[in-house]
């Protein structure tokens, strides 16, 4: 059976669409609808049609404009536009056919009229606008073009314009926000280990118990009000670079590690080469440390396996953190240094977390210069690897972090 032949209806009114659907699917064609320019556009380009009928009076785009646009295809190029449109004012048929349709057929719709007309068009039909009178209205018509452009630059400005000032606000809230939470937590954390030590009065077990298990939740909302005041002052946040050893920056915090996969079941086990000095930010690279530490450590199960490595090569060092955890789905991956993003961002979901840790990182990973990259797999477990270029030798006479 030979393929139908399509086509194109550009029309937001249901009844126009509907009426039409009918006539022309009754003369054996299929008919596809599109209820806007830029959808009429993609399905153009999808179904490439014998012929396209465009509604002149659509919202957004209008139909002289998708017209133009449609006639610009290279593969349309020959395809008749026909417009089907109400409007009857005077010089709205010259409009059209110089917007690129090659026929103007005025609604309301004749049923018995419209397959002849169709016919006509496949058949060879094209109607013409005078040349002097083409001229004119192409003028006319470029203008109108433009000043649609220029009110169109304008609002996208102004909704710009908005969105920032938006963002601003948003901004200024959360850095208040982690401010005003701060100064109690301190406060909390400070008391909390005052009790932890015995130097508020003896506690029997149950009580020390009690009493670290919310100095671990109250370091788990400081490490989150880090996150959070950090990500807003990163924006302005410029390096403060010191040398040092990375092996000895990561010691200490490997230690907080082994706790934390001691008490969760994991076995945490790090391979540190005897990396040369680099010039680094201490403050930042810790972040960069406990983030990715803390992510491995959360996102694997009991009995699973976390390894940190440190490696230098001549011009770069790399440090990577490696886990059996629960891995990222392909598709998500490249959305995970958003701030914000968490691929699991329900309610109920059994990860604690901001969604901002990544997004830190990779900024103060870039600041220095470096890369961070990552490799998963659902199921199996992710790699993170920073790359820190080593950008000129460092004397090692100068005051080397913890050495
Ligand atoms: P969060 O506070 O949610 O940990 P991050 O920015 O650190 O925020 O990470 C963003 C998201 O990336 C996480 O919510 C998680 O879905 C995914 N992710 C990060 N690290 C890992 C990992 N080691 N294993 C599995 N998923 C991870």
């Amino acid at each position: 059976m030979p393929e139908q032949p399509t086509i194109l209806y550009i029309e937001d009114n249901p009844d126009n669409q509907r009426l039409v659907q009918r006539i022309l699917t009754a003369r054996g064609y299929r008919v596809l609808i599109a209820e806007n320019g830029p959808d009429g556009l993609d399905l153009a380009r999808e179904s490439q049609p014998v012929l396209i009928l465009v509604d002149l009076n659509i919202p957004g785009l209008d139909g002289y404009e998708t017209t133009t646009r449609l006639r610009s295809l290279p593969y349309l190029s020959q395809t008749p536009i026909v417009a089907l449109t109400a409007d009857t004012t005077p010089g709205a048929r010259e409009r059209a056919l110089v917007a690129g349709c090659d026929g103007y057929l005025s609604k309301p719709i004749e049923a018995h009229q419209l397959s002849a007309q169709i016919a006509d068009f496949l058949g060879g039909k094209r109607e013409l606008v005078p040349a002097p009178v083409e001229m004119v209205m192409l003028r006319e018509y470029n203008q109108k073009l433009v000043e649609r452009l220029e009110q169109q630059v304008r609002e996208l400005r102004a909704a710009n314009a908005e969105l920032q000032e938006l963002d601003r606000i948003k901004n200024q809230f959360l850095s208040t926000l982690s401010h005003e939470l701060r100064t109690p937590l301190t406060s909390l954390l400070g008391y909390l280990e005052l009790f932890g030590r015995g130097t508020l009065g003896p506690l029997n077990e149950t009580q020390s118990e009690a009493i670290s298990v919310m100095q671990r939740n109250t370091q788990i909302l400081s490490r989150h009000l880090n996150n959070l005041l950090y990500l807003q002052e990163v924006r302005s946040h410029t390096l403060e670079l010191s040398v040092v050893h990375l092996p000895q920056l990561v010691k200490p915090l490997l230690l907080e590690a082994q706790h934390r996969a001691t008490e969760s079941g994991l076995i945490l086990e790090a391979v540190i080469a005897d990396v040369a000095p680099l010039k680094l930010d201490i403050r930042a690279m810790e972040l960069v440390l406990r983030n990715l530490l803390d992510n491995a450590l959360k996102f694997t199960r009991a009995g699973g396996r976390i390894r940190l490595s440190l490696q230098d090569e001549p011009s770069r060092v790399l440090l990577r953190i490696e886990d059996t955890g629960c891995g990222i789905p392909p598709e998500t991956l490249h959305k995970i240094f958003l701030p914000f993003y968490q691929v699991d961002s329900s309610l109920a979901r059994p990860y604690p977390g901001n969604g901002l840790g990544l997004a830190i990182v990779q900024h103060i990973v870039q600041a220095h210069g470096g890369q961070i990259t990552v490799r998963s797999v659902v199921g199996k477990g992710s790699v993170f690897t920073v790359m820190l270029p080593r950008s000129e030798p460092i004397l090692l006479e100068s005051h080397a972090c913890g050495s």
